[in-house]
C-alpha cells in the first residue's frame, strides 16, 4: 500500500536543547521518560476504510505526528508503521448496505484517508500496509502461535488462546466482567460455543458465503484483526534481537486499548518471547453535542467535509491540540473559530519586520512537549508571544520561530 507523500521537516538550530520526551503509558498508567535512543519504533493502529477521516481519526493521528515529530527532533530515527484494516466485518457490512464493492469503497476511502493526513500535516508511515497485502504475513505468525501450542479450532476457523500469555489483562487493567463486556461491544464473540474462553480471539475465519476469502493451510478465509497489527508490527519494526520489547511505542485510540491492543500484545509475545511494546499510548476520545463520535451514533464530523468547506487545515490541527491529547474532549465550533483566529494572529505577527524574542519561546514549545505532548501549553506560549509582540517587543527572529513550529507542532505556515 503507498504511503501519503512525505513532509519536510525544517531543520532547527542546534543551541536548542531537546529533553528526552516524558510520555503516558497505559500499561503501568505512569508518565515514563523515554529512554534516548537512535532508533524508535512506533505502529499506530489505522482505519477500516469504510468512513474516512472523521475528527476522532484527526485527533489520534495529530497525537502520534506530535510523538513522532518531538522524537525527530532530539536528533532520533522514527521507524513508524501503520495498517489499514482493508478486510474486516464492518467494511462488508458497510458495502453490503449501501449496495457496492467492497474493494471500491475501501480504495475511495484510503484515498480520502491519505489526502485528510496531507491537508492536516500528518508525516506519513515508513511503511503502510493492508491487511490483504499482509496475509502472508499472518499466517507466518498463526504458524508460530500453533508452535507455541496457543491455537485451536472451533468449526472451520482459528482461536487464538488469550491467557496462554501470562501477562494477559495487563495492559488494560480491566475486571474480568468489563472485559466481556467490552469484547462484545468491539467485535468479540464471548459467547459463540466451543470456545475456550470467552476472551480467546478470532486468528482465521473460514470463508463465509458471498464473503471473500484467500487460500491458505489453514483453509480459505481471512485474518482476524489482532493478529493483523501483531503480525505487522513484527514484521516492519527493526526488531532487536538485544532489547527486551519488539517495539517502543503501540499507539491508538483509547477505544483500541481493549480487546484490541491487549490481544495484539498477547500475541506478540507468544510469537517471538518478548514483550510486545515498550510503552502503550492512547489518544482521547472527541465527542460530539454530548456524546462520543463513532460510526455506530452516526454523529462524525468529517476532516474532508471541513476542508470542502474552506477550513484551513491547520486550524483543524490547532482546534484539536487546544486540548491535550490524552483527554477525551466534544468537539466545538468555538474552538474553530479561536483557532481560526490564532492562526490569522500567528501569520501576521510571523509576517512583521520586527518581532518579540523568539528563543523563550521555541525553548517554551520544547518544554510544553517534552511533559507528555503537553501541546495546550505550547499554544498559550505562542499566544504570550503573539501579544508582546503586538505590543511592540522586538528582537526575535520570524524565521526561526516558524521552523520550530513547523517542526515541532507540525503547523505548516
Ligand atoms: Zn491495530
Amino acid at each position: 500500500m503507498n504511503s501519503w507523500a512525505q513532509v519536510a521537516i525544517p531543520p532547527l538550530d542546534k543551541k536548542f536543547a531537546f529533553p528526552n520526551l516524558q510520555i503516558f503509558d497505559t500499561a503501568t498508567q505512569n508518565v515514563k521518560e523515554l529512554e534516548k535512543k537512535a532508533l524508535y519504533r512506533m505502529y499506530v493502529c489505522g482505519i477500516t476504510p469504510y468512513d474516512a477521516t472523521h475528527l476522532g481519526h484527526a485527533n489520534t493521528y495529530l497525537a502520534f505526528d506530535l510523538l513522532n515529530r518531538y522524537l525527530r527532533a532530539t536528533g532520533s530515527e522514527v521507524n513508524f508503521v501503520q495498517n489499514i484494516t482493508d478486510i474486516d466485518d464492518p467494511l462488508l457490512e458497510r458495502a453490503k448496505r449501501d449496495g457496492v464493492d467492497w474493494q471500491e469503497l475501501a480504495q475511495s476511502q484510503i484515498d480520502l484517508f491519505r489526502s485528510d493526513m496531507v491537508a492536516l500535516h500528518i508525516l506519513p508511515p515508513r511503511n503502510y500496509i493492508g491487511a490483504v497485502e499482509a496475509i502472508p504475513l499472518v499466517l507466518d505468525s498463526i504458524k508460530d502461535l500453533q508452535r507455541a501450542g496457543t491455537v485451536y479450532k472451533v468449526d472451520t476457523d482459528y482461536y487464538f488462546k488469550v491467557r496462554s500469555d501470562k501477562a494477559f489483562g495487563s495492559r488494560s487493567h480491566l475486571s474480568n466482567d468489563e472485559m466481556l463486556e467490552i469484547f462484545s461491544q468491539r467485535g468479540g464473540d464471548p459467547t459463540r460455543v466451543g470456545k475456550e474462553d470467552p476472551l480467546d480471539a478470532l486468528l482465521w475465519l473460514a470463508q463465509r458465503p458471498s464473503e471473500p476469502g484467500w487460500e491458505s493451510d489453514l483453509g480459505t478465509g481471512r485474518p482476524g484483526w489482532h493478529i493483523e497489527c501483531c503480525a505487522i508490527a513484527l514484521n516492519y519494526l527493526d526488531i532487536d534481537p538485544n532489547e527486551s520489547s519488539s517495539i517502543d511505542i503501540q499507539g491508538g485510540g483509547s477505544d483500541l486499548i481493549f480487546p484490541h491492543h491487549e490481544i495484539s500484545a498477547s500475541q506478540g509475545k507468544l510469537v517471538n518471547g518478548k514483550a510486545f511494546a515498550a510503552n502503550f499510548v492512547h489518544a482521547g476520545m472527541i465527542g460530539l453535542d454530548g456524546e462520543k463520535m463513532s460510526k455506530s451514533k452516526g454523529n462524525l464530523v468529517f476532516v474532508s467535509k471541513l476542508l470542502q468547506d474552506g477550513v484551513d487545515p491547520m486550524a483543524i490541527r490547532i482546534a484539536l491540540m487546544s486540548h491535550h491529547y490524552r483527554l477525551d474532549h466534544m468537539w466545538q465550533q468555538s474552538d474553530l473559530t479561536k483557532a481560526e483566529i490564532f492562526l490569522k494572529d500567528l501569520h501576521i505577527c510571523l509576517a512583521r519586520m520586527e518581532v518579540a524574542p523568539t528563543d523563550n519561546v521555541i525553548r517554551e514549545l520544547i518544554k510544553a512537549m517534552a511533559d507528555d505532548l503537553d501541546s495546550p501549553s505550547a499554544l498559550s506560549a505562542l499566544q504570550d508571544w503573539i501579544d508582546e509582540t503586538n505590543n511592540g517587543a522586538t528582537g526575535g527572529s520570524a524565521g526561526e520561530l516558524g521552523r520550530a513550529i513547523d517542526a515541532i507542532l507540525g503547523i505548516a505556515l
